[in-house]
């Protein structure tokens, strides 16, 4: 127990350290000039969430479809639109985090 906590904290101490070094050299790199990397993932995210809104309207298309288009289900159809917009926001912010935290690491 105690050799695999020395370990472990020899492993995050090693890792930090590594990661900070080349957080020196890298963080100006990849703010100024902004790398393909994060470019990639940014349109990786960006056609991932076309593609959730595409899904959210051939989904409400078909609710109009089969229910009719009353007060009822735009109320319902507005309210996933907001699902939505609510649940891209926290992935976008999801992405940015990963991609700081890909930072530390490279
Ligand atoms: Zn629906």
């Amino acid at each position: 127990m105690m050799n695999w906590n020395v370990k472990a904290l020899k492993r995050v101490i090693g890792s930090t350290l590594l990661g900070s070094t080349m957080l020196v050299g890298f963080a100006s790199v990849a703010t100024a000039q902004n790398p393909y990397w994060y470019d990639r993932d940014n349109r990786q995210l960006k056609r991932h969430q076309k593609q959730e809104k595409r899904d959210l309207k051939l989904h409400q298309r078909l609710e109009r479809e089969q229910f009719g288009n009353n007060a009822d289900l735009r109320r319902h159809q507005k309210e996933e639109m907001r699902e939505l917009k609510r649940h891209q926001k926290h992935e976008k912010r999801g992405y940015n985090w990963r991609d700081n935290d890909r930072r530390w690491r490279y």
